[in-house]
């Protein structure tokens, strides 16, 4: 599923890039496993070995943004899981950390706790607000 052209792209990521995508990839083995109940192994066990994590990425599974990601994770597989895909396409497009309403770079304390977020804090309490949308850009 991956193409020659994007495993290029993966090959070139900054370190920053890299750190998301490993984080990205984590969450939808997460998903992709179906690991409702045993959300939380399946992270630690991705975090101790293969995807050569950091120790500064295992304290991102902090107790509250871990709960967090659960919830999601099990109220909304399906649209996470395109979620994921699309940043992990927005990764390869370079387009990657920038809210899709406002064009702001979303700070990395909320890309690590949520790296496929697509809005800043900002625009996302705005559509909090207004029932999921953003007056300003809809
Ligand atoms: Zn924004």
């Amino acid at each position: 599923m991956v193409k020659q052209a994007d495993v290029d792209k993966i090959d070139n990521f900054t370190e920053k890039e890299r750190k998301y995508y490993n984080l990205l990839l984590q969450y939808r083995d997460v998903i992709a496993g179906n690991m409702k109940s045993h959300a939380e192994n399946a992270l630690d066990a991705s975090n101790a070995d293969k995807r050569g994590v950091t120790t500064h990425m295992a304290d991102v599974g902090a107790d509250s943004s871990r709960n967090e990601m659960e919830l999601q994770l099990m109220t909304d597989d399906g649209s996470v899981l395109d979620m994921i895909n699309d940043a992990i396409q927005r990764l390869l497009d370079h387009e990657y950390g920038k809210c899709h309403d406002c064009g702001a770079e979303i700070p990395e304390a909320r890309l690590e706790a949520k790296p496929y977020a697509i809005y800043c804090v900002k625009c996302k309490s705005i559509r909090e607000k207004n029932d999921g949308h953003n007056p300003y850009v809809d």
